[in-house]
Formats: C-alpha cells, sequence, structure tokens
C-alpha cells in the first residue's frame, strides 16, 4: 500500500508524520472519509468542499488548490490500483512545537491514504443493526461546531464506546435538550407514518455527503422527505430506522434501546432508497481514468 504525505508517495511502512504535528498532539486538523464504486470518487467535489469549509472555520490554510488536491487523490487511487475502496484524506495543523499555538506551526501536513473499509458484516447490512442511545450528549455548536469534521472525534467515541459496553453496533447521540442528532460516524433518518425525517444540522449534526444523496433521491422519488427535529419517542415509534455515511453506506436498524423497530426487519423505504442509491453511485463523481 503507497501512502501520499506532503506531495510524495511512500510505503505504508514508511508513511510516518512527526510526534510534533498538532494533528497528533491537539486533535489540530480536518479530514474526510470517501468511498471509490467501480473507480468513480464519490461525490468528490462536495467531499472538497466540505474538507475546505471544516479547515476555513479552524483557520486552517489547506497548502494546496483543490486542483491540486484531486490530482493527489486521483494518483494515489491510482497508485494503489483500487477501483473500489475507501479514501482518507487529512488535513493537520501541521509540525509545531509543545504550546498549541497553532500559528508556531510552519505548514500544514497533507496525507492521503486510499485502502479498503468495511463497519459491518455483510449479514448485519441484510438484518439489520441494533443501537442504543448515548448518556453522553453532543456537545454545542457553540463550543465546536459538528458540522467540521475535525480530528476532535471523542465525543463520539464516547459514545461508541458505550454502544460497545451495551453489545450493540452503534450509539444515538442526543443534543442537551434530547433532541436526535446523528450516530458516532454516521446520519440518522427515521420513518414515521410513512414521513421520512432526518435530524437538520443546525442541531449539531455533520451534513453528510450520503445524507444529501440520500434526501435527493427521496425527493425525486416522490417521498416525504423532511429535515426537522424529533426526539427518542419518535425513535421508537418508528416504522422503518436506517443510518447514512460513507463507511457505513447505507445500513439498517431494527432495535433501538432494547426495542423493536417495526416488524424488526429492514423495511421496503430502506429497500428502496438502498438500491437506488447503488445505482446511482458508481456514477457519481470523478473516474479515476479520467481524472
Ligand atoms: N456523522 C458523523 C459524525 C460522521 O463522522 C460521518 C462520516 N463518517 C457522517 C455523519 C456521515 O457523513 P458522510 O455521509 O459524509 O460520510
Amino acid at each position: 500500500m503507497k501512502v501520499w504525505i506532503d506531495g510524495q508517495l511512500y510505503e505504508k511502512e514508511q508513511a510516518r508524520i512527526s510526534v510534533f504535528d498538532h494533528g497528533l498532539l491537539y486533535g489540530d486538523g480536518v479530514f474526510e472519509g470517501i468511498r471509490i464504486y467501480d473507480g468513480c470518487i464519490y461525490r468528490l467535489e462536495q467531499h472538497l468542499e466540505r474538507l475546505w469549509s471544516s479547515a476555513k472555520y479552524i483557520k486552517l490554510a489547506i497548502p494546496m488548490t483543490r486542483k491540486e488536491m484531486r490530482a493527489a487523490i486521483v494518483e494515489t487511487v491510482r497508485a494503489n490500483g483500487l477501483r473500489n475502496g475507501y479514501i482518507r484524506l487529512v488535513v493537520t495543523r501541521g509540525e509545531g512545537d509543545l504550546g498549541l499555538n497553532p500559528e508556531n506551526c510552519r505548514k500544514p501536513t497533507v496525507f492521503i491514504i486510499a485502502d479498503q473499509i468495511r463497519l459491518f458484516p455483510q449479514e448485519l447490512y441484510e438484518n439489520g443493526i441494533e443501537v442504543i442511545s448515548a448518556a453522553v450528549q453532543r456537545q454545542p455548536v457553540s463550543a465546536l461546531n459538528p458540522r467540521v469534521k475535525s480530528l476532535n472525534y471523542l465525543n463520539n467515541i464516547l459514545a461508541r464506546i458505550e454502544a460497545n459496553n451495551a453489545g450493540a453496533h452503534e450509539a444515538i447521540i442526543l443534543d442537551l435538550r434530547g433532541f436526535v442528532v446523528e450516530c458516532t460516524a454516521d446520519n440518522i433518518f427515521v420513518v414515521r407514518r410513512g414521513i421520512v425525517t432526518t435530524p437538520p444540522v443546525y442541531l449539531g449534526a455533520l451534513r453528510g455527503i450520503t445524507r444529501d444523496a440520500v434526501i435527493e433521491i427521496a425527493r425525486e422519488q416522490g417521498l416525504d422527505i423532511r429535515e426537522e427535529p424529533f426526539t427518542l419517542y419518535e425513535v421508537y415509534d418508528a416504522e422503518e430506522i436506517f443510518l447514512t455515511g460513507t463507511a457505513a453506506e447505507l445500513v439498517p436498524v431494527v432495535r433501538v434501546d432494547g426495542r423493536h423497530i417495526g416488524d424488526g426487519r429492514p423495511g421496503p423505504v430502506f429497500r428502496q432508497l438502498l438500491e437506488e442509491f447503488r445505482r446511482r453511485a458508481p456514477r457519481d463523481g470523478v473516474m479515476i481514468d479520467e481524472g
């Protein structure tokens, strides 16, 4: 495997960054996870857009143009001979000293990993996963807006530890008032009385690229799709629930906090959206061969 770091490809064993990098010392950086479907880098432009927006929020100047970044990503995918897979793109504040002041970091570090990822075994995609609601709450948007895809994922990791402790596959995170926000690495959709609802991003959710794609498909298919706040009441009472994310893709949820959802099996709305998502994905992005 070859890893791209600051303009050069390295073998995995030689792919190293400094222990003084503030991405490591302080979680000072931003990232993206991007899928490759049949030689197509899925929605690459939207991912780059979000990366640049995340970087702007933390006042991090990405030391490349978007065109250069696009070329570096394509180069990394090609160097690894991947037609299907997952790209991790990271920009950190770079090497500094032991103080947290970002001004002491001379140049941001950029690295790109292209590999495979599978979050859940196939059986769970077919039969659905079990989730819990986490006790840990989402940090308010005024503290650090979770729309920023930053290297600070401890809020999510704490919720994931709760899921692990409970023997569940994922955790639903609520905001300080009890509104559902998202899961630890995925957005959430509930279908209740035929209406498909996902929490608005202003509650403190990442605006997922997969979420956007699913909303678009649902609209085009004439489903009643809304971005509105809801609580665990609506979650427990839902006919269907599913999660969306680049790594997880679309995954059905059949149990929440010990309650069966619907009839305890993935539902028709989920299956319909999944089918259309899969049909569109390999053509919705930048082709590696043309890139
Ligand atoms: N929420 C969080 C917290 C995430 O980290 C992610 C990405 N894994 C998502 C939602 C889904 O976003 P996307 O569809 O862009 O991968």
